[in-house]
């Protein structure tokens, strides 16, 4: 595809597939030759059923590449909407608990009824982030915002040791939106299940059958894997994850469609009252085109650029069609690192995903020169796309980093469509911006 400028911000979202259009097209277009296909999925007849079917085959399509089922997966508006459900919802649903009488455990060990704890980090997607301020305003939840260390990445051991006794949800992304360093979630899943393994066995050792059935076992596991879909493996069971959020707009889907995968059993209040759809989660006339498209942009990753796990480590970019995108990757940060003086990378070096460069430009304001690329014709951010905007300056760099690294850091991510000659122009263009700049 030939873009007429150079985007180089395919993290904030990517451009439909061709492909994905043109499935999602008969259900917009009843004057296409398959389009009588445009009724409501809810209803009774063939134009509602077939609709429905469409759904469904997208709904597997999406739990075959999570390795779930396909009742785990419940569509919905994007991965805000996800990320605010998995955050929200369980804290409501262990508080209903709570007032129902159930959750004993976490209840007796203190003698009173606790507020449900969170661990997150403090580099998340806003989405996660202001769900769990939210929470915590209103005095609902207590939080805890693990830090990670310079390079992007959070220790197991620090998530793992702000676990407390009543700690419902531990919710760390698969691999942030801005400086793609990628987290360690297969280890964090596997100490969740060791640690919810020994609260197991205590419960039964002190708990009749009837009590212990009637227990949930916390903490449950959730994780935004926005950035991460189209790059690494999202197999659910490797990844010990009771949630997962995905949006279809980063991996040449359309806007306004996610899922959020939720294991069978997982405790979880509905996301919307109302009607029965989506197996009673979430309510509302099914968006059947935008989720044809999505199960067809996740249809277009099998087999084409996602990086499997293999043997002990989550990182390998090996796979063969992510190589055209990881050169490209190094060939940015090289030209940027190599021929522009006081440049540093943001994040792990080797830790990230293919398509993320960000980088520090020393005593350079970062949004002052993401408008000067836009005039020349270059598209990149500084922050993220929902944070921006604002004078604010990257609360993920920030956090790593401290505020001046945060003021002078840009974010370059590239795609399929990105071309080496758009790499080479863009390190030019980027040479004579900043001398610009710094002789000011
Ligand atoms: N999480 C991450 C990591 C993201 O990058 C984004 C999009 N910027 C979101 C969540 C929100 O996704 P959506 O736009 O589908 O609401």
């Amino acid at each position: 595809m030939k873009l007429n400028r150079i985007y180089l911000d395919y993290a904030a979202t990517t451009p439909v597939d061709p492909a994905v259009l043109k499935a999602m097209e008969p259900y917009y277009d009843p004057s296409t030759s398959s389009g009588q296909v445009f009724g409501n999925a809810s209803s009774v007849h063939s134009f509602g059923q077939q609709s429905a079917k469409a759904v469904d085959e997208a709904r597997v399509t999406i739990a075959r590449f999570l390795n779930g089922q396909p009742t785990e997966i419940v569509f919905t508006s994007g991965a805000t909407e996800a990320n605010n459900t998995a955050i929200k919802g369980t804290a409501h649903c262990f508080i209903v608990s709570l007032l129902n009488g159930s959750g004993k455990t976490i209840k007796q060990s203190n003698n009173r009824a606790m507020k449900p704890h969170i661990v997150t980090t403090a580099i998340e997607h806003p989405s996660v982030l202001e769900s769990c301020r939210a929470l915590e305003q209103i005095g609902l939840a207590e939080v805890t915002y693990v830090k990670p260390q310079s390079n992007g990445v959070v220790k197991v051991e620090d998530v793992i040791g702000a676990i407390k006794e009543n700690t419902v949800l531990v919710s760390v992304m698969s691999a942030n939106n801005e400086v793609g360093t990628i987290q360690p979630i297969r280890e964090i899943g596997r100490a969740i299940a060791r640690l919810k393994n020994s609260k197991t066995q205590k419960l039964k050792n002190n708990l009749t059958i009837k009590q212990f059935n009637n227990e949930i076992i916390y903490p449950l596991f959730h994780t935004d894997a926005t950035q991460a879909v189209q790059f690494l493996n999202c197999r659910v069971d490797k990844l010990g994850v009771d949630l997962m959020s995905m949006s279809a707009h980063k991996i040449y889907g359309p806007k306004g469609i996610g899922a959020l995968y939720v294991k069978k059993g997982t405790p979880i209040s509905r996301f919307l009252d109302g009607g029965a759809q989506e197996f009673g989660w979430r309510a509302g006339t099914l968006n059947t085109p935008a989720m044809v498209g999505f199960g067809k942009a996740i249809q277009l990753l099998n087999g084409s650029i996602v990086l499997l796990f293999q043997g002990q480590t989550n990182l390998t970019m090996k796979q063969s069609n992510n190589e055209t995108m990881i050169k490209l990757k190094d060939a940015l940060i090289n030209g940027i690192i190599k021929t522009i003086p006081n440049t540093s990378v943001n994040g792990d070096p080797i830790n990230r995903l293919p398509n993320n460069i960000n980088i520090r430009f020393n005593e350079i304001d970062a949004q002052t020169l993401v408008m000067a690329l836009d005039q020349a014709g270059i598209a990149a951010s500084a922050g993220s796309a929902c944070a921006s905007g604002g004078p604010e300056p990257s609360p993920v760099i920030a956090a790593m980093l401290g505020e001046p690294a945060a003021r002078e850091s840009v974010r370059f991510t590239i795609g399929k469509w990105t071309t080496e000659l758009e790499i080479e122009q863009t390190v030019g263009i980027l040479r004579k911006l900043v001398k610009r700049s710094r002789a000011l």
